[in-house]
């Protein structure tokens, strides 16, 4: 595939950065994860937006605008033959030479961008998607998930915990025994027909799916969408609980810690919202 490094397009072999970079050493940067189907983006500027906010929070200066970053991308996804592509986008605080925890003066950042395949855009259609079976845990990451840090231990931690268990995502809650997302998802349930999420906080990455799901159900208005606190015991007695991300779109769980959400089927009112947010995702 086709990559892009600091100023230019190569083949990813010949992309190389040093191992002194603090990307590498730290995990400090920040990254992002545009969905693209058929050449068509959902959420660029939104996604554009929360890693220029992301950069600023941990102090990274980049000069690039977002006609810079829409170029870029879109050569991306040109290059890479089009077709159901999600584009990954990086910026390290780069590399001065060594391995000191003050952050460098006038280093340039690293900047590296490829694409990957992802699955075909959800159809919502109950007969054909996919669901999913999570189990839970008590989220041990840091109090700072709100910034999309390339440091992900905690969460690729979280999510193996759940995947050696059989389960394909793991819901996280704090210690409060309050919902915060999924180690790579925002989480929702569904109970009497309200659609309920936690808040926007530093306990949560603040998902542009999530962004665009819930602009598009507030827009429509026909469904009901609380923000608020969502314990484990609402968890455990939800008629339906959903994941959302750029990859999965509004994704059902029909398994929660070993027994069947509601029926052990795909609800009426996750079809209902995939159904819009299928309908309206690309005004975003
Ligand atoms: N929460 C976490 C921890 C994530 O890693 C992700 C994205 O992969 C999300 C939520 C969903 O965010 P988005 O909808 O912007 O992909």
């Amino acid at each position: 595939s086709i990559v892009f490094l600091n100023d230019s397009f190569m083949p990813m072999e010949q992309a190389k950065i040093s191992p002194m970079d603090r990307g590498f050493l730290f995990g400090d940067g920040i990254y992002e994860v545009i969905p693209s189907y058929d050449t068509k983006l959902v959420g660029f500027a939104p996604h554009i937006a929360r890693m220029q906010e992301g950069l600023e929070l941990i102090g990274i200066k980049l000069d690039w605008n977002v006609d810079k970053w829409r170029e870029v991308v879109e050569s991306l996804i040109e290059k890479n033959g089009g077709g159901n592509l999600g584009i990954y986008l990086h910026v390290s605080r780069g590399n001065d030479g060594k391995r000191s925890h003050a952050y460098p003066e006038n280093v340039a950042p690293t900047i590296y961008a490829f694409a990957f395949d992802i699955p075909a855009a959800t159809v919502a259609d109950k007969t054909i998607t996919k669901t999913y079976k999570v189990n839970s845990t008590e989220d041990l990451r840091w109090k700072r998930c709100h910034i999309k840090s390339t440091a992900l231990l905690g969460n690729v931690m979280h999510f193996q915990q759940g995947f050696t268990d059989g389960c394909n995502e793991t819901l996280l809650f704090n210690a409060n025994n309050e919902l915060t997302e999924a180690s790579s998802s925002n989480a929702y349930i569904v109970k009497d027909g309200v659609i309920t999420t936690p808040p926007l906080d530093n306990q949560i990455l603040p998902g542009i799916t999530r962004l665009i799901l819930l602009d598009i159900l507030a827009k429509d208005g026909s469904l009901k969408v609380e923000e608020r606190v969502v314990t484990m015991d609402e968890v455990e007695n939800a008629d339906e609980i959903w994941l959302t991300s750029s990859s999965k779109e509004v994704a059902p769980v029909i398994e929660f810690n070993g027994k069947q959400v509601g029926n052990g089927e795909i609800g009426n009112v996750w079809l209902t919202a995939q159904t819009l947010y299928s309908a309206g995702k690309y005004n975003y």
